[in-house]
């Protein structure tokens, strides 16, 4: 008899692996095809590793309409614009302006903060479930502030928020929570520490996981594999049209990140998915002891900072310039700057390794998540944005359950879209 044709999904990054353990744990043969050699080699491949549940917000509000008019003429520090002159953009743009209403902001941000709170505590389970060495902290993450002003308006609206948990620290108390800051006492007034935050890699977490998938389950992944389109049926899709070769599918779901709206393009459905760039250092940590355990985020520089693998890792910018990935000296230069600035000769300098990568961001903040209406097997998980190592796992298990009909228990999370089922 022949065998049921496997579940494929398209992408390899953090998000893609997951889906496959998600579909694997519930029984599901699967098919994981990338064009890359190995997991994680783009947007996941070297982020700042924060699940950075305390930074669950949407983009889009209120005060974000400033920031880009101030962007464009290049007077943002964390926002550059340097590819107006793109269609992609202006229709994404358009959208992320509707989403800037105060009530649009609240109720994306619900949406991301469920999302990542029940993603935070799946991630921390997979590594017990298959067996792996522990390699993630689930300590929690701070967020710091240089500026006095800065702080107390944030520390405000927290409070206002009514948002449980987080707990405002003064200079003192967030020396004695985190003491590698001791040295720098001076540079900043005070942060909100996030109990809810974990820390890790995602490129190696991937990795592991996909080992341990192959070890342990029906997973099969065909890497160095472009896919160029699909094989239609009535109403789904019968296989996944590759540079070697047609491979037929169950079902068939995209994790594709950036890359997903041109594959998309010829099956007649256009998601706003924006490839928003952003930068990141790497360098050897020759001092324990000035270096944090905690990660933070430097809401003042706009800067993400975390250490894992002997190695400290700074993250910076939102760079709109379409798929261009280059290193321009100017926005290395402003890593390896506040890496000297803030943490001096307890990294080597001359080990520094830079690397970009393109954000899957939707205007909203919410990833797209459910099945195209149109076709009945096919399926879609990315857009995630800032926050794809942070929702990765939860999203796997939420679009998991839709694709085995059980019923999803975190309710309208999906960002909107008229053709996709909302989940
Ligand atoms: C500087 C920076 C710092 C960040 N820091 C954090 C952080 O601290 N915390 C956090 O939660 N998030 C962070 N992020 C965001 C996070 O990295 C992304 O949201 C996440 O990696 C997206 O994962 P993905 O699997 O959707 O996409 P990707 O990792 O880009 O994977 C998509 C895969 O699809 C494959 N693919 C695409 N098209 C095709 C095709 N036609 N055929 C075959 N294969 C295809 C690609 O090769 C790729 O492997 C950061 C991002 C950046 C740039």
């Amino acid at each position: 008899m022949a065998r049921t044709p496997p579940f494929v999904i398209i992408g390899c990054g953090i998000v893609g692996v997951l889906t496959a353990y998600a579909l694997a744990k519930r029984g599901k043969s699967v098919c994981v095809v990338d064009r890359a050699s190995q997991p994680a080699q783009m947007c996941s491949y070297a982020n700042a590793g924060i699940l950075a549940v305390g930074h669950a917000k949407s983009w889009a509000g209120p005060g974000a309409i400033g920031s880009i008019g101030r962007a464009m003429f290049g007077h943002e520090p964390g926002v550059k614009v340097t590819r107006l002159a793109d269609p992609a953009l202006l229709r994404w743009g358009a959208s992320f302006l509707v989403h800037c209403s105060h009530k649009a902001h609240l109720s994306n941000t619900a949406k991301l903060q469920k999302l990542s709170r029940y993603s935070r505590d799946l991630t921390k389970s997979i590594e017990a479930d298959l067996g792996l060495t522990p390699e993630l902290r689930h300590d929690g993450g701070l967020y710091l502030f240089q500026d006095e002003a800065q702080f107390a308006a944030y520390s405000s609206a927290l409070e206002r928020s009514g948002e449980g948990g987080f707990q405002v620290l003064g200079r003192q108390d967030l020396i004695a929570r985190e003491p590698s800051l001791a040295g720098r006492a001076d540079q900043f007034a005070g942060g909100i520490f996030s109990p809810y935050d974990s820390v890790g890699d995602c490129r190696l977490f991937a990795s592991r996981v996909a080992t341990a998938l192959t070890e342990k389950f029906d997973v099969n992944f065909q890497f160095e594999t472009n896919v160029s389109g699909f094989e239609r049926r009535a109403n789904g899709i019968r296989a996944v049209l590759t540079d070697t070769g047609p491979i037929p599918a169950e079902a068939v779901i995209l994790t594709t990140g950036a890359d997903t709206p041109a594959l998309m393009r010829p099956l007649g459905v256009a998601p706003h998915i924006y490839p928003v760039k952003g930068y990141s250092g790497s360098w050897r940590i020759l001092d324990d002891a000035r270096i944090p355990t905690l990660p933070f985020v430097d809401e003042t520089a706009l800067m993400a900072v975390a250490a894992y693998g002997g190695q400290l890792r700074v993250t910076a910018l939102a760079e709109f310039a379409g798929f261009d990935r280059s290193l321009p000296d100017d926005r290395t230069a402003l890593l390896r700057d506040y890496v000297a600035c803030t943490f001096g000769d307890a990294v080597d300098a001359d080990s520094a390794g830079f690397w970009s990568g393109l954000r899957p961001s939707t205007p909203a903040g919410p990833p797209y998540l459910g099945r195209i209406r149109k076709f009945e097997n096919l399926w879609i998980n990315a857009g995630h944005g800032q926050l794809g190592w942070t929702m990765a796992a939860g999203c796997a298990d939420l679009i998991a359950e839709r694709i085995t009909g059980q019923d999803v228990d975190v309710e309208g999370v999906s960002a909107t879209a008229r053709w996709l089922e909302e989940i």
